[in-house]
């Protein structure tokens, strides 16, 4: 081959030909944490835990003073911002069975997530920790689009490498024991030594030491601080001033997300792409109610569609694109988090799969001062409950009881005083609104979490 061709050929690799050099697209850093309360980060108003390294992305960028995601538990969640897309339009209305052989528990393979949607302009994509995508092989993230794994296809994890017994999630004998796999590093079992969340903090260190040269995508998917309640004792030793032993340690495991943060800042820094790479904050649904978690000032908790269930900790930070110490209060989604990255990188989204979510930063910059959404809504077809956001007015329905709760979010963000039936004309509308988003759902596409039973494995395998 000759030198030449060589030249071009690397040329091309590093994507100049195609006018994608990397100046012009930017690395893209997604961070969630699992069931962090509301106000447990200092952006929010923390004052007993200490997230400095979490607070740089909002100082250093913008805060979300009205950031949701999608529905308020961790499965569905995560099928809403890795696709853009409400997750019911596909199905995904519940957490999965984790049963392996089920073949529909899952994201569809036909839809699209982030990882592959970047694939199409070059992106090399890795994800950290926890999937909950599904964990039949046909679902696992090594097909769908991510490039490395390493981490855990369940809902949740042990934290201490002693207590990772099961080569993998076939091995399992028992209910929960799902949370006691060894970490795979693409489709192979490692042996680790750190605790966990230390250990998924290395490896995305490590990632971005790796890849730096080119366009990258790395999603850490932290499970802290979601339960089995588990802190190792540098991170314990922080929280004297804590007396409740459930908040201390919860304060330990987000302290050790919070340090895990600023060794990627630190690493992005290290290799000068803060200006080059935008880095989103967020947690995937509210605090939970068994984990220490406080949302102050929300109502509800996780599992719930007041706004303690599903308006969380979230920021963005793009050095030099958008300004600093932004304190954003347009509502905003977890589904935007795959329209701004599709709006910076140029990428196309497939016309029959179109987004729910937009690109904020014409929002962020200033050049668009409208509202980014004029309705968000939620729905929970198990539990039969809804919700609708337009402005600051929110909707909530609980369709068993036939409930209707109107609030304004403006005055009254805790949610505390019920204007159904003083502006019911207006309870009336938004439930129409509502109504008409409900309908364009796809029916429930598989079981429920708590439907398989590996000890007697008795979940339905379908053909
Ligand atoms: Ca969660």
């Amino acid at each position: 081959m000759s030198v030449t061709l060589v030249f071009l050929l690397s040329l091309f690799a590093a994507g100049y030909l195609h006018g994608s050099s990397h100046s012009e697209r930017p690395n893209l850093v997604l961070i969630v944490t699992d069931d962090q309360g509301y106000w447990d980060v200092g952006f929010n108003g923390c004052t007993d835990i200490p997230t400095p390294n979490i607070d740089r992305i909002a100082h250093e960028g913008a805060r979300f003073a009205h950031g949701h995601v999608s529905y308020p538990v961790c499965g569905p969640s995560r099928a809403g911002f890795m696709t853009g897309r409400y997750q019911g339009r596909f199905g995904f209305r519940n957490n999965p069975t984790l049963n392996p052989a089920d073949p529909m528990a899952g994201l569809p393979v036909e839809e699209d997530n982030i990882a592959e949607v970047l694939d199409r302009v070059g992106y090399h994509s890795g994800i950290i920790g926890k999937w909950h995508l599904g964990t039949h092989p046909k679902f696992r993230p090594n097909v769908q689009g991510f490039d490395e794994f390493y981490g855990f296809v369940a809902g949740g994890h042990r934290y201490f490498p002693e207590d990772l017994i099961y080569e993998d999630i076939e091995s399992v004998d028992r209910k929960g024991g799902w949370y006691n796999t060894k970490l795979r590093r693409n489709d192979v079992a490692v042996e680790t030594d750190e605790y966990l969340t230390d250990e998924l903090s290395h490896e995305a260190v490590d990632f971005i030491a790796r890849n730096h040269a080119d366009p990258f995508f790395l999603y850490v998917a932290y499970n802290a601080p979601h339960t089995p309640m588990q802190a190792s004792q540098k991170y314990l030793d922080r929280f004297d001033h804590i007396k409740d032993p459930l908040r201390k340690t919860y304060a330990a495991m987000v302290s050790a997300v919070d340090d895990g943060v600023g060794r990627i800042l630190a690493e992005l820094s290290r290799h000068n792409l803060d200006e080059n790479t935008l880095v989103v904050f967020i947690s995937d649904n509210g605090g939970a109610g068994n984990n220490g978690s406080i949302n102050t000032p929300l109502r509800g908790t996780k599992g719930t569609l007041y706004e303690g269930g599903m308006h969380v900790p979230f920021a963005l930070r793009w050095t030099g694109h958008v300004p600093a110490g932004l304190d954003y209060q347009h509502p905003v989604s977890s589904l935007d988090i795959l329209g701004t990255m599709a709006g910076v990188t140029g990428v196309e989204i497939a016309a029959e799969r179109p987004l729910d979510g937009v690109n904020l930063i014409p929002y962020l910059t200033g050049e668009r001062d409208e509202a980014p959404h004029e309705y968000l809504f939620w729905e929970m077809i198990r539990s039969g409950d809804a919700a609708v956001r337009h402005g600051d007015d929110k909707l909530k329905v609980a369709y068993k009881t036939d409930t209707t709760e109107l609030f304004d979010l403006g005055e009254d963000l805790g949610e505390t005083t019920d204007l159904a039936t003083a502006e019911r004309r207006k309870a009336e509308r938004l439930r129409k609104e509502l109504r008409q988003w409900t309908q364009q759902l796809k029916p429930q596409q598989f079981d429920g979490l708590g439907t398989w039973d590996p000890a007697t494995n008795l979940a339905p395998r379908r053909k």
